[in-house]
């Protein structure tokens, strides 16, 4: 190994080894050769996580397909490369490899003290497809170890994890056991559902092994249902699928269990066959198969009529199946003493078949004992995730429940806003209206006693002269009398218009009452403002009207202006002294601007 190499975060080495992980359980002979490329192309590189991905789906390959040994070298390795580099997916990974490898080698307690060492953090650091392999060991060795009903929590909880999509396959390997474990509890029905699943989903997957157990299963469910015969297409489907590559049997050593089924759909010539091949197989280790040989053989034996050879045989294994083997399970035994007891009637002993049919009663109360228990388990699962199912659909609910109400508190807060502008706007108008004249649109006289003091107030305080004008149209009334009080009207309306035309912004024009108006000027003397007025005053002759066909040139007006200097005292102290001067422009002779300054001056 390079150390320290420098990779990129994806590289082509790890890349093909991921692709070898998720073929695993699709396509093994594909899976093998990605990962072996994998590992070459990863050695070359330096690259030591490819190296670890690379050598964790070799071991799993390994395990399935080789030895528990073999494995055992590879996943250490890939444990090693993971630990180098810190992948913590990875070296949970490796470290169930090797607790399922001494599954395999039959080390049960061992391995499933090692695999729930590692369940708690692989549930949370793998993801879905991956924590198949943790959960599935542990549900493994339950079951190995006689515990279903964790064993069926465990497949479950697996099953869901992996669902057909994400599980790149691994769960036909999960119906597969949980169809296994099915027969266990003699529950030969839903094993047959998940083995029927299983079937229908390998057509996706080019896995022969798989499907060779599944099939297997198949027989037996169907045997253990009295169904041998539907069984037979699937003995000859079993024995036409090809060998694997390295040579090792698909079906392992599973003669016996189809030479039962053939023998107890009738077909003797079959089931001899099947018997044969049982038999000349190495010696099974596995009480299971060597019960079940047994059966297989005493059952030929029955078929061709030889019944104290099948007898014999029985016999001989009958302390084996009797007893209570570790590791034996019950569906051989029974069959072991069904076939045993129908011997013993056979041969006309009715006592020894009697006993025999007691031994098979015990194990089939044991059986249903079994099953019941995993049956309440798995109906405490179902209603487990019913109750998170609905758990999620109240909280969805909930949610939705929670934004219906947040549109509803939207739309009446958008209602409150309108409202509010409603009334805002209409508080404005009646403002208006209380301090508008109606007739000129000017300020009317209230609101200039509102506001003078304040801004007067406000010059003092910026020491700036603020001027007041007190303006007077003449000889108004000969307007009302010749044309008319509506002429008056427009006349006073064209007033206003032309003082707010042409005032400062800063100025207030006001309508002080009849046809007197009143000018407010911040940062205006009196010298200043009667030179605006004058301005207006211009303005004001020069402007031409028509009222019902009558012309009306040349009209004036008289005014007279102060300012917060000469007044110093009061608002209505200022006002009056414009009024002064007003008046006194009016006896002047009208049309004219005078300055309460220039009274004063005059008069004094
Ligand atoms: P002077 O030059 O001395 O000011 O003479 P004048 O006619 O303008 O003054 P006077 O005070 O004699 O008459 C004012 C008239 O203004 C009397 C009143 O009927 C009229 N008037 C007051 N308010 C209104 C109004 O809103 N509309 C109309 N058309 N006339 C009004
Ligand atoms: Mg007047
Ligand atoms: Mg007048």
């Amino acid at each position: 190994m390079v150390a320290n190499p420098r990779r990129p975060s994806t590289s082509s080495a790890l890349r093909l080894a991921r692709q070898a992980w998720r073929l695993l359980h699709l396509d093994s002979q594909r899976a093998i050769a990605c990962a072996d490329k994998a590992l070459a192309r990863a050695l070359a590189q330096g690259d030591v996580l490819a190296e670890g991905w690379a050598r964790l789906a070799r071991g799993i390959h390994l395990l399935y397909f080789v030895t528990p040994a073999a494995a055992a070298v590879e996943l250490e390795q890939a444990r090693a490369c993971f630990d180098a580099e810190g992948d913590r997916a990875g070296q949970l990974l490796a470290g169930a490899g090797l607790a399922r490898g001494l599954w395999r080698a039959g080390h049960f307690e061992e391995s499933l003290a090692q695999a729930l060492a590692l369940r708690d953090e692989g549930l949370h650091v793998l993801r879905p497809d991956q924590r198949g392999i943790l959960l599935n060991t542990i549900a493994g060795c339950y079951s190995a170890l006689g515990h279903s009903e964790e064993a069926l929590a465990y497949m479950f909880q697996a099953l869901r994890d992996a669902g057909p999509s994400k599980a790149h396959g691994f769960d036909v390997v999960l119906h597969c056991n949980l169809a296994h474990e099915h027969v266990q509890l003699g529950d030969h029905l839903e094993a047959l559902r998940h083995v029927d699943q299983g079937i229908n989903r390998c057509k996706a997957l080019d896995n022969v092994r798989l499907l060779s157990v599944l099939l297997i299963n198949r027989v037996i469910c169907l045997t253990e249902l009295d169904r041998p015969h539907e069984a037979l297409p699937d003995i000859e489907q079993l024995l036409a699928l090809p060998a694997d590559a390295d040579g090792r049997g698909t079906m392992g050593s599973c003669f016996e269990t189809l030479a039962v089924a053939a023998l107890s759909a009738g077909n003797v010539a079959l089931g001899g066959d099947l018997v044969a091949r049982a038999l000349a197989a190495p010696p099974s280790a596995d009480p299971d198969e060597q019960v079940e040989r047994v059966v297989a053989a005493a059952m030929l034996d029955q078929a061709r009529g030889n019944l104290p050879q099948a007898l014999r045989r029985l016999q001989a294994a009958e302390a084996m199946a009797g007893g209570g083997t570790v590791g034996l399970n019950l569906r051989p035994r029974i069959r072991f003493f069904q076939t045993l007891a129908d011997l013993h009637e056979a041969l006309g002993d009715a006592k020894s078949a009697l006993a025999a049919m007691r031994a098979w009663q015990r194990l089939q109360v044991q059986r249903a004992e079994r099953t019941s228990r995993a049956r309440y388990q798995a109906a405490a699962l179902q209603t487990e995730l019913l109750r998170l199912q609905h758990k999620l659909d109240d909280s969805v609910a909930r949610r939705n429940a929670t934004e219906r109400a947040k549109a509803e508190l939207e739309a009446i807060n958008e209602q409150l806003s309108r409202k509010i502008d409603e009334v805002e706007a209409l508080q404005a108008a009646l403002k208006g209206q209380a301090t508008r004249d109606f007739l000129t649109g000017l300020f009317n006289r209230r609101h200039l006693n509102d506001i003078l003091p304040g801004m007067l107030a406000l010059a003092g305080r910026d020491r700036q002269p603020f001027a007041v004008a007190m303006i007077d149209l003449d000889h108004f009334k000969g307007v009302n009398d010749r044309l008319g009080h509506d002429a008056g009207d427009s006349l006073l309306s064209a007033f206003g218009e032309l003082l707010a035309r042409h005032m400062r912004k800063s100025d207030i024009a006001c309508r002080y009452g009849g046809e007197e108006f009143c000018l407010l000027m911040p940062r205006t003397d009196a010298r200043g403002a009667a030179r605006k007025v004058n301005a207006l005053l211009k303005l004001w002759r020069g402007a031409s009207f028509e009222f019902g066909g009558e012309p009306l040139e040349g009209v004036s007006f008289s005014a007279g202006v102060s300012d917060s200097r000469i007044a110093s005292e009061s608002a209505a102290q200022l006002v009056k002294s414009a009024d002064e001067a007003l008046l006194a422009a009016k006896d002047a002779g009208r049309g004219r601007v005078l300055s309460a300054g220039e009274i004063t001056a005059a008069s004094a």
